[in-house]
């Protein structure tokens, strides 16, 4: 009996959690451990993933992945703070990519407050 592991026929992608809000949230929890992480960037910064970095950003994990499914996972922080428009912009840049047999799906991990309304457009719309 062989030993030696066997390759995957399946082809597996990577998968990155993008925070387009860095570490701004609206709670505070006790046990967050990314929250801390403002008191690494200067004074001024607005946190805020700008549109050319969505656009490469987009771009270019989309490319990354070999696989059928692609997944967008938004992180925070809290990621609704970027508010609808961000997230409007991030299907529009799909929509070039997206081919037959390729699904492109956004999770969007909200857990902070304050942002329940955009959510709900978000889905409500059906992130058109
Ligand atoms: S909701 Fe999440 S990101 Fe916000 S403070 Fe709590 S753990 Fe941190």
């Amino acid at each position: 009996m062989n030993s030696e592991p066997r390759a995957s026929t399946s082809a597996q992608g990577i998968h990155v959690v993008a925070k387009p809000m860095g570490p701004m949230c609206n709670l505070a929890c006790e046990y967050c451990f990314y929250i801390e992480k403002k008191a690494l960037f200067g004074e001024g910064e607005n946190f805020r993933m700008s549109d050319d970095v969505l656009t490469s950003f987009v771009k270019d994990y989309i490319a990354s992945q070999p696989t059928p499914v692609v997944e967008f996972v938004w992180q925070g922080g809290e990621p609704t703070l970027m508010g609808l428009d961000f997230f409007k912009k991030v299907v529009h840049g799909q929509k070039p990519f997206a081919r037959k047999h390729r699904l492109l799906i956004i999770i969007i991990a909200k857990v902070g407050q304050g942002n329940l309304k955009i959510t709900c457009q978000l889905l409500r719309s059906g992130m058109q």
